[in-house]
């Protein structure tokens, strides 16, 4: 396939650029935007930038018009990612909401809730997280146990949920609870989206090894959600969660950080006891195996844009860019901190190279290897789905979740 723009693409990307250079600053390095601002000016900087972006257009480029998007093809979201990676924007914000959320919401939302929802949430006046994992269900998610039990038009919610990124300043979420413990797993579950405010829910945020604190716990007692507030019908929550985390999928796939490009510069620029990194055999047998798969994951991430520009959806093949991006990440981080030997403990970002990038990237790349899909998740949905291997085994799919044994009963229990 030819990748050079076609002149609609081109008209686009240019008009893309044009307002990214009026509202937004070039990217000098990592800085992160809450590193510059802090938390609570950040946050506000943030919105601002979103409410602007949505005013011209740039926040929901493929959504439907009547929503405040587009209606373009996806390959013009990929046009103005790869444009406005160039600048340093506000991230994280709006991406579980915009990216997952709300697009759960426009598949099983009334017309009423779209109206009232969509347009807030594109201009960054109300954000949405997901509430999803448990302590005891992540990979295993259909094993959750936070409880919905309904009382006339309203449902009770108890139960705790882990990990939810941005609970601390979010409006909204959307929620996956069990409602029938009766029936197995995946079939007593039911989808709602709740008010993050509400009397009983209380965010507990979580210390990061990097010093951040970007995710939560995030506890229920008694919590009151309008039976109007479900998605999808009772017991059919695992098929509105699926439709979530499709859009993660696609979402997660572009992991950020330094790559070959920026350990070829830091290898060109230090000395080892013997002369130049860059002239290290090791350094360099390193170098040419991430540049091998950097070119790798360049053609797969080529793949997708096709199946986009052809109008096709991408395939469970996406999960391929996940899995190598986020591991070369903590690699090429890992041997970043080798070569720059004592001067990987400096954090400082005025002072270390490239404005502590790789230090920062050794912290948060373990992260990225779990979010959205673990290493062996990815592994097993490429075995499955590319290529067609058996399934993994799946003992306690039939069983009422009730039955189930949770590891609290007797010994005796389990014989
Ligand atoms: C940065 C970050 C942000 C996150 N944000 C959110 C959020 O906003 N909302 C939310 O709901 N969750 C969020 N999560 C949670 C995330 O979805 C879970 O951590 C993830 O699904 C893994 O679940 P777990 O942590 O319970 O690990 P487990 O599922 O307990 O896995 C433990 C280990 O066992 C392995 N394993 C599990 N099952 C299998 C299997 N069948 N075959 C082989 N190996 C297996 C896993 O790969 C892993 O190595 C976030 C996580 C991170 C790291």
């Amino acid at each position: 396939m030819d990748f050079s723009d076609t002149k609609e693409e081109a008209v686009f990307r240019a008009e893309a650029r044009g307002w990214l250079e009026a509202n937004a600053e070039r990217r000098q390095g990592f800085e992160t935007w809450t590193g510059r601002y802090g938390e609570t000016d950040g946050l506000k900087r943030a919105k601002d930038f979103q409410a602007r972006k949505a005013a011209a257009g740039f926040a929901a480029i493929t959504w439907p018009v009547e929503y405040g998007g587009r209606g373009l093809a996806p390959i013009s979201q990929v046009i103005w990612s790869q444009e406005e990676a160039r600048f340093f924007v506000p991230r994280g914000f709006f991406e579980i909401g915009l990216g997952m959320c709300i697009p759960t919401l426009m598949a099983y939302g009334t017309e009423a809730d779209k109206k009232r929802y969509v347009p807030k949430a594109l201009a960054g006046e109300e954000i949405w997280c997901q509430l999803f994992s448990e302590p005891a269900a992540g990979s295993d998610l259909a094993g959750l146990r936070t409880r919905s039990v309904k009382s006339g038009d309203t449902w009770t919610i108890n139960g705790q949920k882990i990990w939810t990124s941005g609970a601390h300043f979010c409006d909204w979420g959307v929620i996956v609870t069990r409602s029938d413990p009766k029936v197995p797993k995946h079939k007593g579950l039911t989808y709602f989206f709740l008010d993050m405010h509400s009397p009983g829910i209380e965010v507990r945020r979580i210390k990061q090894i990097s010093g951040g604190s970007n995710f939560n716990e995030v506890y229920f007692t008694d919590v009151q959600v309008p039976d109007a507030q479900r998605l999808g019908r009772v017991g059919e929550g695992w098929g509105v969660s699926i439709t979530t985390l499709m859009n993660e999928r696609l979402a997660v796939g572009d992991v950020r950080g330094p790559d070959f490009e920026e350990l070829f510069t830091l290898a060109k620029s230090l000395e080892l006891e013997d002369g130049p990194a860059i002239r290290d055999a090791a350094v360099r047998e390193r170098l040419a195996d991430w540049y091998v798969k950097s070119q790798g994951l360049k053609y797969t991430r080529f793949r997708t844009m096709t199946a986009l520009s052809r109008g096709q959806t991408p395939g469970p093949e996406n999960s391929i860019g996940k899995l190598v991006t986020a591991s070369k990440l903590q690699d090429v981080a890992s041997f970043a901190m080798d070569l720059l030997d004592m001067g990987g403990a400096v954090l400082d970002p005025a002072v270390a190279p490239l404005r502590a990038a790789f230090q920062e990237a050794l912290l948060y790349s373990p992260g990225s290897r779990i979010a959205g899909g673990s290493d062996e998740i990815l592994r097993n949905i490429i075995a499955e789905r590319v290529l067609g291997l058996p399934a993994d085994v799946r003992v306690d799919k039939e069983v009422p979740f009730d039955e189930l044994p949770t590891g609290r009963e007797s010994p005796r229990a389990h014989r």
